[in-house]
C-alpha cells in the first residue's frame, strides 16, 4: 500500500493518543472482577454506546445459563459491526472485559486509571482493557481515514475469559459469531508486547486423583488404611518417574517464557483426612480419603491419550504393586494445544506492519497458558486467529499492573494498518 496511506493512518492514530488513554481509563474504572462477574453490563454498554455513535451496528448477547450467569451477574457480551458497503472480508477484534481480583500489594488505586511516568495504572490496564481501547481506536482511525476499504470490521467485548470463556467467546462461537462467512480474521489484543504475534498456546489437562483408605483410631493406625500414605506413594512416582520425563519433552512451539517450552505439571492442591475439629485441634483418625488436583500443560507434539495415559499408568502400576491401593481419576478440564500457521493472512498482515514500524522482524510466540483463541479455532472452526496487543505479559494479574502509553499508541497503529492490509486485499 502507498506510504501516504500508512502515513495518514499513523497521523490519525497520533491525533487520538489522548483518546486511547482516556478510553483505557474509562474501561478500567468499571470494576469487572471475575469471579463473580461484576459490572459486565455497564462495561459492555460503554463500548456499545461509543461504537454505535460511530456508525457500528451494536448487539448485546447474554450467555444464558453459562457458568455463573444469573440475573444479578448476567454474562453480557457486546458485538459491534461496521460495514464498508463493499463486499470483502471481516476483521474482528475480540477482547475480554473481565479482570481478575485485585489482590494485595497495590500502591495505586486499582480502579483509578492513574497516569504516572507515561503509563496507565490499574487492574486490567494490561490484561486487557488497554488492548480493547487500542483496537477500538484503531478501527475508528481507519474508518475516519476515508481510505477505500472492502468488507467489515467487528469489535467484541466478551466476558469470562479468566474463568474459561464459556459465557463469552465459547458461547458466541457456538452461535456462529466466530465463523465464516461472518468473520474471516480475528485479532485478540491480549498483552503480549507490541512487537510479537502470539500464534497459539499449550494444551491443558486438569484431573483430580483421589486415593481411598479406611478410617480407624489414630492411636492404632494398623487397624485402618491411610489414604494419605497411598497418595504419598503416588506423589513419589510423580517426583521420580514423571517429572524427569516431562523435563525431557520439549517443543518446537515458540512458547514464552522459555521455561514453558516443555511439558509441565503443577500439583494444584492436596487435601486429606478429616482435618481439624471444632477448636482447630486435629481429630485422632486415619485418613479414609485423600485428593489432589493436577494441572498438566502439554505440547502440540503430545496427544491427549499420552498425557492421560502417563497418569493412569502410574496409578495402575501402584494398584498392581501396592497392597489395597484404590483410586479414582476424574477429569476436570481439557483444552488441546492450538497453533496457527505463520502463513495465515492475519499473521502476515500484523508481521508486515510490525517490521515496518519497529525496523525488525516480528517475533512469533506461543502462550504458556490458554486464552479465548481455543474457542475461535475449535468451536468457530476459524484458524486465522492470533493474539496481538499492548502490554507486558508478565504484568498481567500482578499488583500495580500498567500499560505504557507509547505501547498503546504503537499497537493501535499496527492494528489499524494490519486491518487496512486485510480490507484492501494487500494481504490475503
Ligand atoms: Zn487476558
Amino acid at each position: 500500500m502507498p506510504a501516504t496511506a500508512i502515513d495518514l493512518i499513523h497521523r490519525l492514530v497520533e491525533e487520538r493518543r489522548e483518546d486511547v488513554v482516556a478510553l483505557t481509563q474509562d474501561l478500567v474504572r468499571i470494576p469487572t472482577i471475575n469471579p463473580p462477574g461484576d459490572a459486565y453490563v455497564p462495561c459492555a454498554e460503554l463500548l456499545g454506546d461509543r461504537l454505535k455513535a460511530r456508525g457500528f451496528e451494536v448487539e448485546y448477547v447474554r450467555g444464558h445459563d453459562s457458568p455463573g450467569d444469573t440475573d444479578a451477574y448476567p454474562r453480557t457480551n457486546v458485538i459491534a459491526r461496521w460495514e464498508s458497503g463493499r463486499p470483502g472480508p471481516c476483521v474482528h477484534f475480540n477482547g475480554h472485559i473481565d479482570v481478575v481480583e485485585v489482590g494485595p500489594g497495590w500502591t495505586t488505586d486499582p480502579f483509578g486509571g492513574e497516569i504516572r511516568d507515561g503509563k496507565v495504572f490499574g487492574r486490567g490496564t494490561c490484561d486487557m482493557k488497554g488492548g480493547i481501547a487500542a483496537a477500538v481506536v484503531a478501527a475508528e482511525a481507519l474508518i475516519a481515514s476515508g481510505l477505500p476499504l472492502a468488507g467489515a470490521i467487528e469489535i467484541s467485548g466478551t466476558v469470562d475469559e479468566e474463568t474459561g470463556g464459556y459465557g463469552g467467546v465459547a458461547y458466541l462461537a457456538g452461535r456462529g459469531y466466530f465463523s465464516r462467512p461472518r468473520v474471516d480474521h480475528v485479532i485478540i489484543p491480549e498483552p503480549l508486547n507490541v512487537d510479537r504475534v502470539c500464534l497459539g498456546h499449550r494444551g491443558v489437562w486438569w484431573a483430580e486423583v483421589t486415593t481411598h483408605g479406611r478410617i480407624a483410631h489414630g492411636s492404632m493406625p494398623f487397624l485402618g488404611d491411610s489414604a494419605i500414605r497411598h497418595m504419598t506413594a503416588f506423589l513419589e512416582k510423580l517426583e521420580h518417574e514423571l517429572y524427569p520425563r516431562l523435563e525431557r519433552k520439549t517443543t518446537a512451539m515458540p512458547v514464552v517464557p522459555a521455561g514453558a517450552r516443555q511439558s509441565t505439571l503443577n500439583i494444584n492442591s492436596l487435601h486429606g483426612g478429616l482435618g481439624e475439629g471444632h477448636a482447630g485441634f486435629p481429630s485422632a483418625v486415619v485418613a479414609h480419603s485423600c485428593r489432589t488436583v493436577l494441572d498438566r500443560r502439554y505440547l502440540i507434539e503430545e496427544s491427549y491419550d499420552e498425557v492421560k495415559g502417563e497418569i493412569v499408568g502410574l496409578l495402575e502400576d501402584l494398584k498392581r504393586h501396592r497392597n489395597d491401593f484404590r483410586y479414582d481419576l476424574k477429569e476436570l478440564f481439557h483444552v488441546p494445544p492450538t497453533l496457527t500457521s505463520a502463513d495465515q493472512p492475519v499473521v502476515r498482515a500484523l508481521a508486515r506492519e510490525i517490521e515496518r514500524l519497529f525496523g525488525r522482524p516480528a517475533e512469533f510466540i506461543c502462550s504458556p497458558g490458554t486464552y479465548d483463541q481455543k474457542h475461535v479455532v475449535r468451536i468457530g472452526n476459524l484458524e486465522d486467529c492470533v493474539a496481538y496487543g499492548p502490554g507486558i505479559l508478565d504484568l498481567a494479574h500482578q499488583p500495580d499492573e500498567y500499560v505504557g502509553i507509547d505501547d498503546l499508541v504503537q499497537s493501535t497503529k499496527v492494528m489499524a494498518v494490519a486491518a487496512h492490509h486485510l480490507l484492501t486485499g494487500a494481504v490475503e
